[in-house]
């Protein structure tokens, strides 16, 4: 058996990226494995490419620029130009704008499976890259000099760098020998699309609500996506609302900052489970995207986290000879510590942050909300690291 290149199970949003982000490294060559389909004429539906949307950061943005990915793209994304950040009942606003920051857009928001099409679409291009999917492994065997994995059809294939890219529940990180820490905070995630009764010039908004944060994102064609998260038993009864009664409610709750929404579309959940791998990177192991960190949706950070660990990982290693040497992974999984800690923490902090009730606390809040608008120091270096900019 003849060595080969990194090999990624899992082709989600953070595997397909990592591919080509190895090759743009100059990896010679890349096989990635997915159970899912991943067909190139139509967007594909896998648990990665599904019914979300994704806001993508400035910095997300520049990176899919370097892979030829940002103009197709923007053909179907909605420029984020603003975001509103508000807390039912109180009178804070916040607001980051793109001129602030000398930017043509704090971002873009783009329906997953659009994504996965240009993702999918672009490792068929490159035939150093080999796709695997549908495809699984049925077994993988440490080796002295990497790993050795058998696919479903009984084929074997070595790796010098195993990549763990599989979701939450990753069964390559537990080959890789490494546990997880998993929390179930009890909040779903409810989703949908929403049609709005005026253009929404690019704004999006976040409302912090007593029972969990709503965001509503600019999407093509006059469109919204709507997140709210929030306890278990309430997302069942917005589930079992008819549309007309959800959309009041959402009028409700989200005040008066947003334009009028006309209609909504089919409602999906997640249930929230935040994970945490105990390691990212061992001997001829790295652990990526959702199998290293699956993080609340509250400031759509998770994926754009990822990405600068994807982005991190494939310079490091894309072109390196021996890409599985533990001392070189281990300075990626430490140069992307800071970053992560931050972003964790923050998605963790922030609904609780918004939730206290106690007036003294709330009123802090409020000037907390207030400052941050009022003051451009602390705002643009919070908009800065949201946008994965610092
Ligand atoms: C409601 C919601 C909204 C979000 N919004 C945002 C946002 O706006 N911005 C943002 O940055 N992030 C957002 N996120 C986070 C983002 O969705 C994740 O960061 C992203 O999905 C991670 O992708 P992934 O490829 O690591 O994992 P996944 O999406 O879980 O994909 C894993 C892939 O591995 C495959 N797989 C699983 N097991 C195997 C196996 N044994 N063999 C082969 N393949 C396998 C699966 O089929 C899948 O394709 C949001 C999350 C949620 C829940």
């Amino acid at each position: 058996m003849t060595p080969d290149g990194p090999l990624i199970v899992g082709g989600g949003m953070a595997g397909a990226l990592l591919a080509l982000l190895l090759r743009h490294h100059g990896c010679p060559s890349v096989t990635l494995v997915e159970s899912h389909p991943l067909p190139t004429e139509a967007p594909p539906e896998t648990p990665s490419f599904d019914a979300r949307s994704t806001a993508l950061s400035a910095g997300s943005l520049r990176v899919l620029e370097q892979l030829g990915l940002l103009a197709p793209l923007l053909e179907r994304a909605a420029s984020i130009n603003e975001v509103h950040v508000s807390r039912q009942g109180r009178l804070g606003l916040t607001r980051m704008l793109a001129g602030e920051h000398r930017l043509p857009r704090l971002g873009a928001v783009v329906e997953n499976r659009w994504l996965g099409y240009l993702l999918v679409n672009a490792l068929y291009r490159d035939d150093a890259i080999e796709v695997r999917a549908p495809d699984g492994v049925q077994a993988a065997r440490r080796v002295s000099d990497g790993y050795v994995m058998t696919l479903n059809d009984g084929s074997e294939r070595h790796t010098p760098l195993l990549i763990a890219a599989d979701g939450a529940n990753s069964r390559t990180r537990d080959w890789l020998g490494i546990t997880a820490r998993q929390q179930d905070i009890g909040h779903d995630a409810l989703i949908a699309n929403v049609a709005v009764a005026e253009p929404h010039q690019g704004r999006a908004f976040e409302r912090f609500l007593d029972d969990g944060p709503m965001a509503l994102l600019p999407l093509p064609d006059q469109r919204m996506a709507l997140v709210w998260t929030g306890p278990r038993d309430q997302v069942d009864a917005w589930m079992a609302l008819d549309d007309e009664q959800a959309l009041d409610a959402l009028h409700q709750r989200m005040g008066a900052a947003p334009p009028a929404l006309t209609a909504i579309g089919e409602r999906h959940r997640y249930p929230l489970v935040l994970t945490e791998a105990c390691a990212q990177a061992v001997p001829f192991g790295a652990v990526v995207g959702n199998a290293a960190h699956t993080l609340h949706p509250v400031a759509g950070q998770g994926f754009n986290l990822s990405v600068r660990d994807l982005a991190a990982l494939a310079e490091a290693v894309g072109a390196a000879a021996h890409p599985g040497e533990l001392a070189r992974l281990s300075q990626w999984q430490q140069a992307r510590r800071a970053d992560q800690a931050w972003v964790t923490r923050a998605s963790r902090q922030l609904p609780e942050w918004f939730r206290v009730r106690q007036p003294l606390f709330a009123h802090s809040r409020q000037l907390g909300l207030l400052a941050l608008d009022l003051l451009p120091g602390p705002r643009r270096d919070f908009a800065r690291r949201a946008m994965g900019l610092q």
